[in-house]
């Protein structure tokens, strides 16, 4: 209605001004302008950017294409299940649930529980991010957010559905607390306008709408919205434990050709730390890699190779001269030795091929899954990172820049060890520790396990070149030829009576 009064109100204005014998070029120029830029605004916003065209309609996911996600899963299941009996809402004067916040890391499967969350209550879906509300046109993305509603609305009829399920990523973008944005306006507009939008959402709406959000902030969004009456479910969406990455790697290998001597279990046991779209991605590149090769059938070396791949990224053509692989070998050689010794049969391979940033690397496969460690556990890691630079020291007479990254993260430890607590400062608040002290402190806890370090490398000095030099001709060794090497060394040092 003020559109339509704005063009006639500007259309009178220009006839006046012509009558009166103005020269109005200029002027329509300028309109000429401003209509091009609302309407490219404007058409950002229509569908195509901001719902992605194979995300609108209804879904197809299911909950049991999920793999783990259990917790997950049946809370979310559980608040849908009000979304699905209306007339028991209705009868026990319910009011409908506005909003379900997915909290958790990227590639965890928040916008595949989104999906099937729409299957389940048989829902239109559409998705969007929160980044596409962020314009620098004032007032553009308050507009999106009245546009993605009135979409919903509009799909829903269209698949004559009585509800729908907008699912909108990376809400922290778009729900930030208001204020704190250098363009804050255009923000906590954007924002507002989603408050309203939620508020607006009713019983006796034609089609109900159940706002879906994920992020992985959730300390950065608007106590607003998170309010009892806004998002108010919260369902934490985890990386995937043991059983749940095994779920996950047999949903995304249920059409591809395993050999018979793949054990899943093993290779979800070596990819700890995984989200589901790296176990995704471990399946197709092991698929890959077998195809390339011209393999019938998917064996388990190539599912080591990939996710080898997926943690350290593409084998590197360029390959380092002699001299430095034989140091990289040492260096890992190093490594590997420390980690074997600290936690015999942790040690699942070591190589000398580039990848990503790493010229070679150790790979440990963790024995369980621990989410608390304690100061031995951490000192053993700082000891296994340092050992790589130590035997290039004791091995080649002086050490390289290929370590500055394993002190990094030695010193990382070192701090943890520090702040929980459990170093010889006892418990403490950083801020007031002196920066002496502190260093201090860091020295003491990294020059014990250097000289750890040293003494474990120097029982294994005779055989740290022997493998080294089988690592540089075969560019990989697994963790059984490192330990049979280790055992020959210690009988030989100390030979059965
Ligand atoms: P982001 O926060 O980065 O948007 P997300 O948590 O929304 O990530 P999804 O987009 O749902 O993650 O997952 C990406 C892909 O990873 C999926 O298409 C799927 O192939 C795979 N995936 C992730 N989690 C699971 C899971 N639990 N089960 C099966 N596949 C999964």
């Amino acid at each position: 209605m003020i559109k339509e009064i704005g063009i006639g109100g500007a259309a009178a204005l220009m006839v006046i001004l012509l009558v009166q014998g103005v020269n109005v070029m200029p002027l329509i120029f300028l309109v000429g302008i401003l209509g091009f830029l609302y309407f490219f605004a404007g058409s950002r916003s229509a569908t195509k950017n901001f719902v992605s065209a194979g995300d609108r309609g209804g879904s197809s996911i299911s909950f049991s294409s999920i793999g783990g996600q259990e917790t997950a899963k049946k809370e979310l299941m559980e608040a849908l299940d009000f979304v699905r009996d209306q007339k028991l809402i209705h009868k026990m004067g319910i009011r409908p649930l506005k909003g379900i916040l997915l909290i958790g890391p990227p590639g965890t499967g928040k916008t595949l529980l989104a999906k099937a969350a729409a299957n389940y209550t048989q829902s239109a879906f559409l998705s969007t991010s929160g980044s596409e509300f962020v314009e620098m046109y004032a007032g553009v993305g308050a507009q999106r957010v009245r546009q993605i509603f009135r979409e919903a609305v509009k799909q829903a009829e269209k698949l004559k559905k009585s509800s729908a399920v907008i699912f909108i990523d990376e809400i922290d973008i778009l729900g930030g607390k208001r204020g704190s944005h250098s363009s804050h306006l255009e923000y906590d507009q954007t924002l507002n306008q989603l408050l309203v939008e939620m508020d607006g959402i009713d019983v006796k709406d034609k089609v109900k709408i159940l706002l879906i959000a994920a992020t992985n902030r959730v300390d950065m969004l608007d106590p607003a919205l998170i309010r009892p009456g806004r998002f108010d479910r919260t369902v934490n969406v985890d990386l995937p434990d043991l059983e749940g990455r095994m779920q996950i790697l047999l949903l995304h290998t249920k059409n591809k050709p395993l050999d018979p001597e793949v054990d899943l279990k093993a290779v979800a046991r070596d990819s700890f730390g995984f989200s589901g779209a790296h176990l995704e991605s471990v399946a197709n590149e092991a698929a890959i890699l077998a195809m390339r090769e011209g393999s019938e059938t998917i064996t388990s070396y190539y599912f080591s190779d990939a996710i080898e791949k997926v943690m350290m990224g593409e084998r590197l053509e360029r390959r380092p001269d002699e001299e430095q692989l034989w140091r990289i070998a040492v260096h890992e050689t190093g490594h590997a030795l420390l980690s074997e010794e600290i936690r015999p049969g942790s040690v699942s391979s070591i190589t000398t091929t580039s990848r990503g940033r790493a010229l070679g690397y150790m790979r440990q496969t963790p024995d369980k899954e621990s989410y608390l460690y304690t100061r031995e556990y951490l000192e053993g890691q700082m000891a296994v990172l340092l050992a790589g630079s130590k035997a290039e020291e004791l091995t080649l007479g002086n050490r390289s820049t290929g370590a500055s990254n394993d002190f990094q993260q030695a010193v990382k430890l070192a701090r943890q060890i520090i702040t929980s607590g459990m170093s010889s400062l006892g418990v403490i608040c950083m801020d007031n520790v002196p920066g002496k002290i502190l260093y201090e402190s860091m020295q003491e806890l990294i020059k014990s396990q250097e000289a750890r370090v040293e003494e474990t490398l120097q029982k294994y000095l005779g055989i740290i070149k022997d493998i080294a030099g089988v690592l540089v001709k075969n560019e990989k060794i697994n963790g059984d030829y490192l330990r049979q090497q280790m055992e020959a060394q210690r009988k030989k040092l100390n030979p059965p009576a």
